[in-house]
């Protein structure tokens, strides 16, 4: 068979890439190799079946949980029975990601994508291998392929994984009870919401993190907050801790971590490892085919996504920049509209970042560690939500909002939230950098009172000494 455009993976990147060029009037085909417990294709790929939507479905039933016992006092509200079914839990999670896939199913039928299920594996110029769950392999061609494989969890060999005992990201999502004690190798992004997660559900969590830094990636402000917080929720979070061996003895897991006090001893009943996702390109493409792969196996692309072969681009996590989503479907997209003949870019200055825990984390831009660290002369804003009327109204008064700018042109660089609702605050951030404003420009615009956004408006106000609502001593 002979298509415009083969795409293969189904993921975020990857059925958006193909759904777009039905839409430009491409004939295209998404390859995918994605299937459910029970061996049925799914299209969606790790975002929809064992990522985003799973764990903030998760996130959203356990944050309700601790909720009502959490807040419910702060209001007035007591209550004094509220009985946790974890399966009834985890069957929400499953039929919000069946409507989901079964919609991405839909929407590839209504755009006249063609969905095969199997392997795909490609071959020169342009031909791809399909290999089907069951039967003979085919041979398809097009005139582009796009490839959208994204990423699987990196294993350690002091952990390997066994049953559901030691487990990924993936296994934590599948429990059916919650663990006494929850250990989990990494305290990144994943680590830290799966850890929320179970930690609200009533399990002690302990995670074990290589590094001496705390979420090395978010500004240090911020991940000093953070750490505070998560440790006052009872998260028990050991840095420059590195696990030694484990053993699984009678259903529990025994382990040894190494800090710089000595090697300790840990049981836990469960362990996760979340120490970060590697590209999806073994076996990807023939030795023939000759693709270039950089360092870590992520697949070579230019910034328009060309990879080193004619008509072949790649998208999502199987390439550079932050495994995000919405960065594999921007590009996707943009991908779909340059094998179009349009003009299209993604602007990778300006691609939020959120951890979705209580409280959120986002950002967007430069953190002041990285503005210091290329001498850029910045000036910056701070605005705590314990100032907020809103927040203060929601019993929602943890973190702050920051906004950094130029010190020469005023140019925002970076926003840094921690709070309530930060994941929907910081849209308000990236809008504002993608029209290249200033923090005036953002101190300048009328907010709706009373407002979270507003600690956004007071931040950018404080970057030129005017916030109304905190005093210049409390800014800390
Ligand atoms: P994937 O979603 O990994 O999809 C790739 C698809 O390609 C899969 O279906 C795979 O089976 C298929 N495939 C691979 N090789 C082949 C082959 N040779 N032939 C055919 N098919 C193949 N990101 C966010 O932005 N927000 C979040 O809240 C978030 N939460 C996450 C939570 C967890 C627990 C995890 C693990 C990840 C999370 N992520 C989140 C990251 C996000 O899931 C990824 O960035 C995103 O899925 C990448 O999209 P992709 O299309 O590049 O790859
Ligand atoms: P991560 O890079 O966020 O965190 C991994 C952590 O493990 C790091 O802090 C690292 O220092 C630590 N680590 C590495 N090796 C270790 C070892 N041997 N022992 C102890 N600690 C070790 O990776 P992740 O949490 O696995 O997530 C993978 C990717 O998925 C991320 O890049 C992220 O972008 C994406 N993701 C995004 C979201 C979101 O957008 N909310 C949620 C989940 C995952």
């Amino acid at each position: 068979m002979s298509y415009d455009v083969i795409v293969i993976g189904a993921g975020p990147a990857g059925y958006v890439a193909a759904i777009r060029c039905a839409q430009l009037g491409l004939k295209t085909v998404c390859v995918d190799a994605w299937q459910d417990r029970d061996g049925s294709p799914v299209p969606g790929g790790t975002c929809l079946n064992a990522g985003c939507i799973p764990s903030k479905a998760l996130l959203e039933s356990s944050e309700f949980y601790e909720n009502i016992h959490r807040s419910g006092r702060h209001h007035g509200i007591t209550v004094t029975r509220a009985v946790l079914d974890v399966p009834a839990m985890m069957q929400r999670k499953d039929e919000i990601v069946r409507d989901l896939t079964t919609g991405i199913a839909a929407l590839f039928k209504a755009n006249g994508v063609e969905w095969i299920a199997g392997h795909g594996q490609l071959q020169p110029d342009c031909h791809v291998q399909v290999t089907p769950h069951a039967g003979e392999a085919t041979v398809i061609k097009a005139a582009q392929v796009i490839l959208a494989t994204g990423s699987a969890p990196v294993g350690i060999d002091a952990a390997p994984l066994q049953d559901d005992i030691i487990v990924d990201s993936s296994g934590a999502l599948e429990w059916q009870s919650v663990p006494a004690h929850v250990g989990i190798i990494g305290a990144g992004v994943i680590g830290l919401e799966l850890g929320s997660v179970w930690r609200r559900l009533g399990a002690e969590v302990t995670l074990l993190e290589a590094q001496d830094v705390f979420l090395a990636m978010v500004d240090q402000q911020i991940a000093r907050t953070a750490l505070r917080l998560f440790k006052q929720q009872g998260l028990n979070i050991h840095l420059d801790a590195l696990v030694k061996s484990t053993q699984v003895v009678d259903g529990s897991v025994v382990l040894d971590y190494q800090d710089r006090n000595g090697k300790h001893p840990l049981k836990v009943d469960r362990l996760i490892v979340a120490v970060g996702r590697r590209p999806c390109t073994d076996g990807l493409a023939s030795e023939e085919a000759e693709l270039l792969l950089d360092e870590g196996g992520f697949i070579h692309v230019d910034a328009d996504c060309r990879t080193s072969l004619p008509g072949v681009y790649a998208i999502g996590d199987a390439v550079r920049g932050p495994m995000l989503a919405h960065k594999g479907s921007e590009e996707g997209m943009a991908v779909a509209e340059r094998i179009a003949g349009q003009s299209a870019e993604v602007n990778y200055d300006a691609i939020a970042s959120v951890i979705y825990t209580q409280p959120e984390i986002a950002w967007v831009g430069k953190t002041e560690e990285a503005l210091r660290g290329s001498g850029t002369a910045f000036n910056s804003g701070l605005f705590p939500f314990a100032a907020s009327g809103r927040a203060r109204a929601m019993q929602e008064t943890d973190g702050m909002v920051k906004v950094l700018s130029d010190a020469a042109t005023d140019r925002v660089l970076g926003v840094h939230i921690i709070g309530a609702h930060a994941s929907e605050l910081i849209a308000q951030a990236v809008i504002a950098m993608e029209f290249g404003s200033s923090s005036e420009d953002i101190a300048r615009t009328v907010f709706a009172h009373p407002t979270l956004s507003e600690a956004l408006h007071e931040a950018a106000m404080d970057v030129g000494g005017r916030a109304i609502h905190i005093a210049k001593a409390r800014r800390t």
